[in-house]
């Protein structure tokens, strides 16, 4: 399975003992810390448990809403890479599984890992970081490596002296050369050597890059589900990562833009039909962003047939043949980050995008059969009562076929954040950030937190509780049992919503 890739990366498929003597000076400092001459073997690959059901992947945290689940990306990708590299892998995703804290805590004990590599967020950060810290207590030869959006912050070994390591790029070979021991500068890892902290060197990359295909086979029957699948179970796939757009609220930008190998992609979308799986969520953050490539990438998922999907799309890329290209390759739902529906607020936040674009973007979605999800957020630091007002109208008037409302938080290792909170520290005082508004509201916010639920609330019933619209879907899924069973699960997760207990 990849060769190339892992040639490249210093690795022997299967058989970890045969690297390159590259690093191998500092190669033990692992395994001082350790224990004496403990080699890494068993990786295990840890999604936390939480007081809530918390999505952390892919440098982003939060609430999640109505119990749905979706892959922890990072984990999935690292379990193909890891796996390549010759590592026995496990996985637990104590979210998934709804384990609490201590059938978790029991389980990894048990299972006796010689690392353990960990998600965890802003979202959940306190409840996270007790929970590791007790674990590394009874079981310190262990390695432990976190990934999340927390560790975008600087100083993220401050009062953490249970963590060994941070992996900034979970599709980076060197978080497999790290657990092989090799030690030295990364561009992608953070390590705690000996009393010293070796800092990452980051670099933004664009071009290509491959992976090994992630181990879909270990992220089976755990209970997946997200709103828009019409079929379980579902795979996560990724075939890009970063973003080439510059939404200064956002952290995907600050990751650089690679694009994966189609022939990569495609290796991995033939593995998952192998395994029965027809649906997937593509999770790449702007879809159609190289246009060419993504109408090659959809006459790719034509020839594998038997997919049907849903992606990220923005409303400026949204142009008719890419959607009949994705339609006929079976998208059936994207997902827009519309943002505001106030161009005001979206000059800003959103370069390149105006209200006008995004009607005219579900115009041709309409045309081409794909449903469409319209993504908002209360609370931008230019917003006021009467912005965040416009945006609920547009919402509703805009053509959607579904809305989800979030409010503004600021991301770590955004340009905003670093504006808004120029001293910004990883101290015990971080706040609970929760883009869903369910755990917390940010206290930077211009709009008072109880102003923001209510909007969120009176906005969310005033789009699907219009009779017009519930007369359509009702209408719609009369000829359809999947678009019924759709229905019912949206039905489910609007009324989640409604009625969650704030904080
Ligand atoms: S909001 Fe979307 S389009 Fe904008 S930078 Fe982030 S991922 Fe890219």
């Amino acid at each position: 399975m990849n060769r190339a890739w892992s040639v490249k990366h210093g690795i022997q498929q299967g058989r970890r003992g045969e690297r390159p003597d590259e690093g191998r000076a500092n190669a033990d400092s692992a395994a001082a810390r350790s224990g004496p001459n403990m080699k890494i073997r068993h990786i295990l690959l840890l999604n936390p448990p939480g007081r809530k059901l918390y999505t952390r992947d892919y440098f982003c945290s939060k609430v999640t809403k109505a119990g749905y689940v979706e892959h922890p990306l990072d984990l999935l990708i690292l379990s193909g890479i890891f796996s390549s590299a010759g590592f026995r892998v496990s996985v637990l995703d104590a979210q998934a599984g709804r384990q609490a804290p201590e059938t978790a805590f029991n389980h990894i004990v048990s299972l006796r890992p010689d690392a353990v590599v960990f998600l965890s967020g802003l979202v959940s950060r306190q409840e996270d970081y007790a929970f590791l810290e007790r674990l590394k207590k009874a079981m310190p030869r262990v390695l432990f490596a976190g990934m999340g959006d927390l560790f975008l912050k600087k100083m993220v070994f401050e009062n953490t002296a249970w963590m060994d390591a941070v992996f900034y790029d979970f599709t980076s070979g060197e978080c497999a050369d790290f657990l092989a021991g090799r030690r030295g500068r990364f561009s992608t890892i953070s390590f705690r050597d000996g009393n010293d902290i070796i800092y990452r060197a980051p670099v933004q990359d664009r071009g290509e890059f491959s992976i090994p295909v992630p181990r879909h086979d270990l992220f089976l029957n755990k209970g997946y589900t997200f709103p828009f699948a019409r079929k379980l179970p579902f795979a996560t796939v990724l075939t890009d990562y970063g973003c080439p757009f510059s939404c200064p609220f956002c952290v995907y930008p600050t990751l650089g833009f690679r694009l994966r190998r189609l022939q990569n992609v495609t290796e991995e979308l033939r593995y998952i039909r192998s395994l029965g799986i027809r649906e997937l969520f593509v999770k790449d953050q702007s879809f159609g962003a190289d246009r060419g490539r993504s109408m090659r990438l959809c006459e790719e998922m034509r020839n594998i047939g038997g997919f049907s999907w849903t992606c990220f799309l923005r409303a400026d890329v949204a142009r008719e043949d890419l959607l009949r290209g994705m339609k006929a390759a079976g998208c059936h739902t994207v997902l827009f980050g519309f943002e505001s529906g106030c161009d005001r607020i979206l000059r800003s936040y959103k370069p390149g995008v105006n209200k006008r674009m995004i009607v005219d973007a579900l115009r041709k979605c309409r045309r081409s059969g794909i449903k469409s999800v319209g993504i908002f957020i209360f609370g931008f630091p230019e917003d006021d009562i009467g912005t965040c007002r416009e945006t609920a109208d547009f919402a509703v008037r805009c053509g959607c076929d579904y809305v989800s409302f979030n409010v503004f938080v600021p991301k770590a290792g955004t340009p905003l954040r670093n504006k808004l909170m120029p001293d910004d520290s990883s101290g015990e005082k971080e706040e609970v950030l929760d883009q869903s508004g369910i755990a917390s509201v940010w206290s930077g916010s211009p709009v008072s937190v109880e102003e923001l639920n209510r909007l969120r609330v009176r906005a969310i019933r005033r789009f699907y509780f219009r009779p017009s619209y519930l007369f359509g879907m009702a209408a719609a899924s009369l000829f359809s049992l999947c678009r019924l069973r759709m229905c019912l699960r949206s039905a489910f997760f609007i009324l989640q919503d409604v009625l969650a207990k704030r904080r």
